[in-house]
């Protein structure tokens, strides 16, 4: 038995919640640059990854702790809550002591009993809020568990971020959702918000609309988007970043209004 309880920077009066901010944090022009833009339109909380898994080495692994600095900055600025990936008890440690205010917990992570025993153990005491992504193998034990083991650390103010499945081969997806997983999830852990992850979910901008629309359909709590002021020249994940005007542009489609 999962106790879950209201994560309030989430739940505005019963609105849809949407997470934006760059796949990395690259640079502190960049993320005060995305955060301004992101905020003017009622966005408020910002995502920025600064410890990044890379699939391969050699590519850009995330600007690492000089990122926080950064952030720091964008709350000052903006007043946006911000969130980023925690992957080990010294990520948690340097972001409790930086004003982090939320954290999210990639797929590759819940993957892994022995880092979220790990993470878990290291929130013991603190009452952050955790986004915990789906495993990447479609495996719903793996991703309840990892829940479990942040309630049995006392962490209980926790959400859930469906970002699709790993396949083999081309497939119309970077990670296939399977929204079965998700509607499982939601039966057995009903108060358990889930939010919804169409930047990894479709690896490519056209597919962010189409994927969010199915999951508004479904009834899912909010988006987790990324959004970078200039995608193009993005060091990561650049195909699936888009513009804080094409994501206005969304919202407006999918009637979200902030
Ligand atoms: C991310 O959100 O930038 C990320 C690395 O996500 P995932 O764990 O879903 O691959
Ligand atoms: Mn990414």
């Amino acid at each position: 038995m999962i106790e879950i309880k209201p994560i309030e920077e989430l739940n505005a009066q019963g609105k849809k919640v949407v997470i934006a901010g760059p796949c990395s944090a690259e640079s502190e022009a960049q993320l005060l640059e995305t955060a301004s833009q992101l905020s003017q339109m009622g966005i408020k909380i910002f995502r920025a990854g600064i410890w990044k898994p890379r699939t391969r080495p050699n590519t850009f692994e995330g600007i690492g702790e000089l990122g926080l600095k950064w952030l720091k900055r964008v709350k000052e600025e903006t007043g946006m809550k911000c969130v980023i990936e925690v992957a080990n008890p010294y990520h948690v440690e340097k972001a409790l002591e930086n004003g982090i205010d939320i954290l999210w917990l990639g797929a590759r992570t819940t993957a892994s009993p022995f880092a979220m025993q790990d993470i878990a153990l290291s929130l013991k005491g603190t009452d952050i809020p955790v986004l915990v992504k789906n495993p990447i193998n479609p495996d719903i034990e793996l991703w309840i568990g990892a829940l479990e083991r942040l309630s049995l650390a006392g962490i209980n103010r926790v959400a859930a971020i469906h970002r699709g499945f790993s396949t083999y081969g081309d497939t119309t997806y970077r990670n296939t959702p399977i929204w079965e997983i998700a509607a499982e999830l939601h039966n057995r852990i009903p108060e358990l918000p889930v939010l919804c992850d169409p930047s990894h979910i479709g690896g490519s901008r056209e597919l962010i609309l189409p994927i969010a629309e199915t999951a508004l359909s479904r009834n899912y709590a909010g988006l987790f988007v990324e959004v970078h002021n200039n995608p193009d020249i993005a060091l990561s994940d650049s195909n699936q970043q888009i513009t804080p005007a094409t994501l206005q542009t969304i919202l407006n489609n999918l009637k979200i209004n902030l």
